[in-house]
């Protein structure tokens, strides 16, 4: 039997086996390092997602191909590293097309999870909007390329009867895609093809046929039960105020490129909005009908991407009108559901909809022209892109009780995290 030897992971001494991959190790003593691509019955780890970088003896590299030996020193929990690997994850969501309210892996999905588990509210990168195509050809799964992190999974794990590989890449860099063996994909079996759903970490891979969208929210695989810690997603601090020791604030509100959505969502208080009235009153805003500023406001909820010159203005004037601005839902944190005109030049978006759709009359189609409408933008840009904002409050549409939450611990700087069971991009 082989001895085993100490390492150290954040100064906590661990006993291992030597030779045993670092992330199980650390597993095993309840330090979860996140990761897309590990499994444990790799003997050579894919290491393709980076997602469980780390430092180990005074280097950064990821965890997942690291094995233990005598005397490891492991820095996991830094800010450094923890921002590093927070990077890391955001690059994923900005380079894909991840519409999670019409994807059949919500609440399912790795990738998604980790996103919540790390609490990213919102990208520090563009988000790329590359349009990229959805594989239809093949008999027992699709391939949707705007979900695929480019993790090898499904390279590596799914296998005909008789060995064959069946999903490959071709391209390289970011063009890089899964493509799959046509012949041998439509001999897999039923458990197979279900295998290969499983083994991506995210909605890349769907069997055909396969009832989704059946689960209600509440009973999908990640919606209470993180991988790791305890339920709460971050750790909520002690509130210093009470609601009977707040000053009155001053509230504006404005819908840009969205569905109103957020704002009826925010009316979903019922009585609620009563106690509220007490200590918000509400400035410019679709809720009391107020169309300009009359005051400078405490702060600002924006609703809803910018995807014509007018949202340009407005949320620069909300900028300069309201000391703290908080975008809520997913169309203001990263453009949302308008945003997947994105992948589409603005042009033929255009023609589609006011010269070939079907209700209009052949020939009888005019693109709207006019001085006094606003102008649309080449695309539609998250808030941030425009304007800095300083709270993102993510879910589609994020929940009223987490919109005033959220508002209040704003408002009277309290801590403002959310519940991991609350915590919602769909
Ligand atoms: S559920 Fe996962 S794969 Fe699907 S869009 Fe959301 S993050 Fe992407
Ligand atoms: S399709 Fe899924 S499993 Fe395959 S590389 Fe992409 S994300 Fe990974």
């Amino acid at each position: 039997m082989t001895e085993e030897v100490t390492l150290t992971i954040d100064g906590r001494e661990i006993r291992a086996t030597p030779g045993d991959n670092l992330v199980k190790v650390a597993r095993a003593h309840d330090i979860n390092i996140p990761s897309l691509c590990y499994f444990e019955h790799l003997d050579q780890p894919l290491g393709t997602c980076r997602v469980c970088m780390c430092n180990v003896d005074g280097r950064i590299v990821p965890a997942c191909m690291q094995r233990v030996h005598a005397g490891m020193e492991v820095a996991f929990e830094t800010p450094k590293l923890s921002d590093m690997r927070h990077a890391v994850l955001e690059m994923m969501f900005a380079e894909g097309n991840h519409v999670c309210p019409a994807c059949p892996k919500s609440g399912d999905c790795d990738l998604q999870r980790l996103g919540y588990e790390m609490e990213v509210r919102t990208v520090r990168f563009p988000h790329l909007f590359k349009d990229r195509y959805i594989d239809l050809n093949a008999k027992r799964t699709v391939v949707d390329t705007n979900r695929c992190v480019k993790c090898a999974r499904c390279v590596e794990e799914v296998r005909t009867d008789d060995g064959k590989q069946v999903y490959s890449f071709c391209n390289r860099g970011n063009e890089t895609v899964v493509a799959i063996d046509y012949e041998q994909e439509a001999r897999l079996t039923d458990a197979q093809a279900r295998k290969a759903m499983r083994v991506c970490p995210t909605g890349a891979i769907i069997v055909r046929g396969e009832p989704s969208w059946t689960r209600p929210f509440g009973d999908r695989r990640y919606d209470l039960h993180p991988i790791r810690g305890p339920e709460t997603l971050v750790r909520r601090k002690k509130t210093k105020a009470t609601p009977n020791k707040r000053d009155k604030k001053t509230v504006a509100t404005i819908s840009l490129a969205g569905c109103y959505g957020c704002h009826m969502s925010m009316l979903d208080t019922d009585l609620g909005l009563i106690d509220r009235v007490d200590i918000i009153e509400f400035n410019k805003s679709p809720l009391n009908d107020i169309k300009e500023f009359t005051k400078r406001c405490d702060l600002g909820i924006i609703e809803g991407g910018v995807c014509n010159s007018d949202n340009v203005e407005v949320l620069k004037e909300f900028r300069r009108q309201c000391d703290v601005l908080v975008c809520i839902g997913e169309c203001a944190v990263w453009g949302g559901v308008p945003a997947l005109r994105n992948t589409i030049p603005l042009r033929e978006c255009l023609e589609e909809t006011y010269l070939h759709c079907e209700s209009v009359e052949p020939g009888q189609g005019v693109v709207p022209f006019d001085d006094d409408l606003p102008k649309l933008l080449d695309r539609v840009y998250a808030c941030n892109e425009i304007v800095k904002i300083d709270h993102y409050i993510p879910g589609c549409p994020p929940n009223a009780d987490i919109i005033w939450k959220s508002v209040a611990n704003i408002l009277w700087d309290e801590d403002n995290s959310i519940l991991y069971s609350d915590f919602k991009y769909d």
